[in-house]
């Protein structure tokens, strides 16, 4: 019987590939970088499977290059918007993504943030790299203090709540928002409390993004929720880049409407605002949400495991 053709975008950690060419015939490719547009229908012709990654768009076009045989698409991430799930869905081909092994990771990168942009991290890395640091000074990047602060989730699934519960240690304050929110037990275990998103808005000193993006979570803060929030609070992003209007953003960093920000996504990826760069009041990291060596490994393996699954049936 012959094996069946798996195309693979981009070269992901062995262990994932080893478990596919035990029953599947695998191509990777050796693309250096995501495979441009124009080649990737070439790419997945007569492919029984996809692993795909976040900055691969397959949406029907794709779908239908691939061929008639295409069974499967595994996305090796948690967030599927690269995905067209109903033109899948109605062509009979699964989606599969790899929720959970991801959850500890980002948020322990929502936490690194949001500790780097209270207490200016990456500003007095560059004074100190800069030759600028005279000794200690009283009045020399001052910030803020995370202990006993207020923290606004927006969106409590997985990643949400696994930054609360490290919110412990601060004595924080948390408290929600979702459209689904938790059960009253789950609430009191991480001491947490569900509010409205105006509420959220108003009360909290940093803000976390954790919602997929949908067409509902599109701009879901733009310039009249930036404005609702606390002149001294901070934003934080690792979920998608498109939730937050980046225009308005860096309006409001640059108005002095909130008093910082730390984002690991952005509205146009891989191009940022060019202004967003030039202000000292944002950390920029490159969507390293999920990148941790253990991490990374246990996504290769899911999204390889989900394909043969999703290929037997
Ligand atoms: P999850 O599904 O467990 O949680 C998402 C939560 O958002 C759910 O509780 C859901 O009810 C809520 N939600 C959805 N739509 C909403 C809306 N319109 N309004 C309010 N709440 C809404 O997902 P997760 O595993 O916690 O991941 C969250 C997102 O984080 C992913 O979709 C992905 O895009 C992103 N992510 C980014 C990275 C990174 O590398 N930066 C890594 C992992 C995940």
């Amino acid at each position: 019987m012959t094996k069946p053709r798996i195309f693979v975008t981009r070269l992901i950690p062995q262990e994932g590939l080893e478990i596919l060419k035990e029953c599947c015939h695998i191509e990777v490719s050796d693309h250096d970088g995501v495979i441009p547009r124009s080649l990737l229908p070439e790419k997945v012709k007569d492919s029984d499977g996809l692993l795909v990654l976040l900055t691969d768009m397959i949406d029907k076009e794709v779908m239908i290059a691939a061929g008639k045989k295409l069974r499967v698409i595994s996305n090796y991430a948690v967030g599927y918007n690269n995905i067209d799930v109903v033109e899948a869905t109605k062509r009979g081909i699964m989606v599969t993504n790899t929720p959970g092994v991801l959850t500890e990771t980002t948020a322990d990168l929502a936490w690194a943030l949001l500790m780097s942009i209270a207490r200016r991290i990456v500003e007095g890395d560059k004074l100190v790299r800069a030759g600028k640091f005279r000794g200690w000074e009283p009045m020399l990047l001052l910030g803020t203090d995370i202990y006993e602060a207020t923290l606004g989730l927006i969106g409590f699934g997985r990643i949400g709540q696994a930054v609360a519960r490290r919110a412990t240690g601060f004595n924080l304050k948390v408290i929600y928002y979702d459209k689904e929110p938790v059960s009253p037990n789950i609430e009191k275990e991480l001491k947490v409390s569900c509010v409205n998103l105006d509420e959220l808005l108003r009360k909290s000193d940093f803000i976390s993004v954790h919602v997929p993006l949908t067409e509902e979570t599109f701009h879901l803060i733009g310039q009249e929720e930036l404005n609702m929030m606390k002149k001294e609070s901070y934003l934080i992003n690792t979920a998608r880049g498109p939730i937050i209007d980046e225009k308005a953003l860096v309006k409001a960093l640059k108005d002095g409407v909130i008093r910082g920000a730390a984002l690991d996504v952005f509205e146009n990826e891989p191009a940022i605002e060019q202004e967003l760069m030039a202000l000292d009041n944002v950390v920029i990291v490159p969507h390293i949400g999920s990148a941790s060596y253990r991490t990374r490994t246990k996504m290769a393996i899911m999204a390889a495991k989900n394909l043969i699954s999703a290929l037997k049936g």
